[in-house]
């Protein structure tokens, strides 16, 4: 580290101090405190996760560091304030629950801040729900992964990685005993995010939201871990459009477990449904390219034994003949080579 960088940890370390702080301990972090515990966080996960609480008021941190002795360049590069004016600072996070984001070495190097919504406000269009810090010396969003450095030990151990796309989906699932789980950060995959986990890991298992955003996510995920990694690569699809965090919620933590240890799914069950979606089945050549589709995706399912079985099905669910499938499975895989 360079003895700015240095110093830009000491700063996030002590702004994460200060915000757990203001969470925990203070009159401003009531409401934060009350929509956290009525998202079903109790304290122990707060208090792993560093969760704290960036009150309403634009200098608050401002007033905290000036007194600290850092410099206004300091405090630039931290990406914690905003400039405004010829050289003003102000706080970057106010009314805003924060996530601090963590390096793999478990230092926090930037923070995501999730809007905070006031009881006479339905939704605020003008404020985005998360707020990240910008990049910069300490924080490269591409070669981030939240929550990597707790997972790690677990991931090691099972070889397995849970793919999530958001914060409290990673924290939720956590405590519904899911501990080698991490999350994307809403973005798409960077190769150096997919190297991280294939590093880890023998097999990832993909569990974002269950909407139609996450799902178009999962197809591009599962291509992209096809194409530049060896992992082995299972789904946990979510119903009734629920993310993770919200499936807890509703349905509890065991229930939860249970979907995502022994109900997930293989790659082409996701593709068989998935494939479906905009498509009238009902029509005779709608239909015909959906199947030829699928044998495109049955060239890349490796076992025999399988391809065999979800040969079975395609022919049984659009009565065709099994050998007109299997022929034409042959011929694409020629082709294909
Ligand atoms: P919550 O449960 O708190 O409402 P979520 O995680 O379900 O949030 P999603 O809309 O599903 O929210 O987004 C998934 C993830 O994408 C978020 O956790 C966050 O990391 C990222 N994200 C979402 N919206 C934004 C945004 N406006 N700016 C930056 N990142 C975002
Ligand atoms: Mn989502
Ligand atoms: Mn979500
Ligand atoms: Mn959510």
């Amino acid at each position: 580290h360079s003895p700015l960088q240095t110093k830009l940890l000491q700063m996030h370390q002590k702004a994460c101090e200060i915000y757990v702080h203001m969470l925990k301990h203070t009159q401003v972090g009531q409401p934060a405190l009350s929509y956290l515990q009525s998202r079903a966080l109790d304290e122990s996960l707060m208090d792993t996760f560093q969760i704290g609480f960036a009150p309403n008021e634009r200098n608050f941190l401002f007033k905290v560091f000036t007194n600290d002795g850092y410099t206004f360049e300091e405090m630039l590069a931290s990406g914690l304030f905003v400039q405004y004016g010829d050289n003003q600072l102000m706080d970057r996070f106010y009314q805003r629950i924060m996530f601090p984001i963590r390096n793999e070495q478990g230092k926090v190097i930037a923070f995501s801040g999730r809007f905070l919504p006031q009881a006479n406000q339905v939704e605020d269009k003008e404020q985005p729900k998360y707020l990240n810090s910008p990049e910069g010396l300490l924080f490269n969003k591409r070669d981030v992964l939240f929550n990597l450095d707790l997972a790690r030990s677990s991931i090691r151990k099972s070889e397995e990685v849970y793919l999530f796309e958001g914060f409290m989906d990673v924290i939720s699932a956590y405590k519904a005993g899911i501990t080698n789980g991490v999350a994307s950060m809403g973005t798409s995959l960077t190769d150096q995010q997919l190297h991280m986990i294939s590093r880890l890991a023998k097999e990832v298992i993909i569990a974002y939201d269950g909407d139609s955003a996450g799902q178009n996510a999962t197809f591009r995920a599962i291509e992209l871990f096809e194409e530049k990694t060896r992992l082995k690569i299972a789904i946990v699809s979510l119903p009734e459009k629920l993310d993770p965090d919200e499936y807890i919620k509703k349905y509890g933590k065991e229930a939860f477990y249970q979907l995502a240890v022994h109900g997930r799914e293989g790659v082409f069950p996701f593709l068989m449904r998935y494939r479906k979606q905009n498509r009238h089945l009902g029509n005779e050549r709608e239909q015909l390219a959906y199947v030829q589709e699928l044998l495109m995706d049955l060239t890349r399912v490796d076992s025999v034994i399988e391809q065999d079985r979800y040969l079975n099905q395609l022919a049984v669910e659009f009565n065709i003949s099994r050998d007109a499938l299997q022929s034409q499975f042959m011929q694409q895989r020629r082709l294909n080579q």
